[in-house]
């Protein structure tokens, strides 16, 4: 058996026990965890006695060779007008009737609708259409060997970027010049693109958890947040490390200091066996404690893998059992409006009896007045 039709068979499992014949894939990432397909359109069904693709011809070639083991559906948008016609075609040529799952968090409303009304309406194949969620996300949550291979290098590309591109962070650089460098490092390390929008947030712009980038020049004394990742072989990775130019003053070091020291605490913590919920705990706690705990305004951690955010989510109300092959970060951070704001982000593979590390660059130490120091 191949290892899509593995994990097709886990969804087919999932998916009968929510009582329903078959299930339409339209989430990209869940389309190439399932059947190996990359391109960028295209709806997959599944159900126990077939498997197929339904895609336009600028994929199917690619299709044909990337998944020989799933069915090819010939889709033509001047004859067929939309993929959910072409899919009711195929059914009613195959014979195929039953009660159809859907990903109602990621098929729009419109399509929806529109699928409804070519699969189910005027004795259409399908029965019935039901949404049903997170059910090839909860597979995906634990990584085969190959797939913690995939978040590894991804890992290792964004550590070799960041030690590429911090001889360009000095005083008076933008932060969108800065980005720009970053991303430029990101491409030439091995990224086919960075896995989401860099983040670089310096002084009082650190105050915003997910800022983006601005033309603001960077000051010697400000706390700079920069959230990246890369995207290699599919895979993702996410890391942040907050930098600065000289010295900080003491709220600044203070902030750092106890955005660390919770950032340790997870670190230690994380292992399998305990909840999301229990980790989240242990690293909140620390900055409540230090009289900062509304400042620290989301969760502790996330799944990193085929998309940046997936499961298994380290917040509060996370009841999720940790195991062995999940690949999630920890993140706490600080952020005061109107002074500025601190995360740290490292990415983690979890063992049978702890985690290991998946980020390598070295955090900037207080005292040290530029962030390469760090690496010596
Ligand atoms: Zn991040
Ligand atoms: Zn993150």
């Amino acid at each position: 058996m191949t290892l899509t039709a593995t994990r097709r068979a886990q969804a087919l499992e999932r998916l009968e026990n929510l009582g329903l014949d078959g299930l339409l894939i339209t989430a990209s990432e869940n389309r190439r965890y399932l059947s190996g397909f990359t391109g960028s359109s295209g709806w997959l069904f599944l159900s126990r006695d077939r498997v197929a693709l339904v895609t336009d011809g600028r994929y199917w070639a690619q299709a044909e060779s990337q998944c020989p083991d799933v069915e090819l559906v010939h889709f033509r948008s001047n004859e067929d007008l939309r993929l959910s016609r072409r899919l009711a075609a195929w059914l009613a040529e195959k014979g195929w009737s039953g009660t159809l799952g859907f990903e109602g968090e990621d098929l729009t409303v419109a399509a929806f609708r529109q699928a409804q009304e070519d699969l189910q309406e005027a004795q259409g194949p399908v029965k019935a259409m039901e949404p049903v969620s997170g059910l090839v996300e909860l597979i995906r949550q634990i990584k085969s060997p190959d797939e913690i291979e995939a978040v590894r290098r991804a890992a290792w590309v964004a550590d070799e970027a960041w030690k590429a591109a911090l001889p360009t962070f000095q005083e008076g650089v933008t932060e969108a010049d800065f980005c720009a460098e970053l991303e430029y490092r990101l491409a030439r390390c091995g990224a086919r693109k960075p896995s989401f929008d860099t983040i670089v947030a310096s002084g009082p712009n650190g105050a915003y958890p997910h800022a983006g980038v601005t033309d603001r020049p960077i000051q010697p004394g400000e706390l700079v947040t920069v959230d990246f990742g890369a995207l290699v072989d599919g895979y993702c990775s996410d890391i942040t490390r907050t930098i600065w130019l000289g010295h900080l003053d003491e709220r600044s070091l203070e902030i750092l200091e106890v955005v660390r020291r919770a950032h340790r605490a997870g670190m230690e913590t994380i292992r399998p066996g305990l909840r999301g919920c229990e980790v989240d705990q242990v690293a909140r706690e620390v900055i409540v404690r230090a009289g900062f705990g509304p400042a620290f305004s989301h969760s502790l951690g996330h799944g990193v893998g085929l998309a940046v955010h997936e499961g298994p989510g380290l917040r509060p109300e996370s009841k999720t059992l940790l195991e062995a092959g999940m690949t999630v970060t920890v993140e706490p951070g600080i952020y005061v409006p109107g002074v500025g704001g601190c995360r740290v982000e490292d990415l983690v593979v979890l063992t049978e009896t702890g985690a290991e590390s998946l980020s390598r660059s070295p955090y900037q130490e207080p005292g040290q007045v530029h962030p390469l120091e760090a690496w010596t």
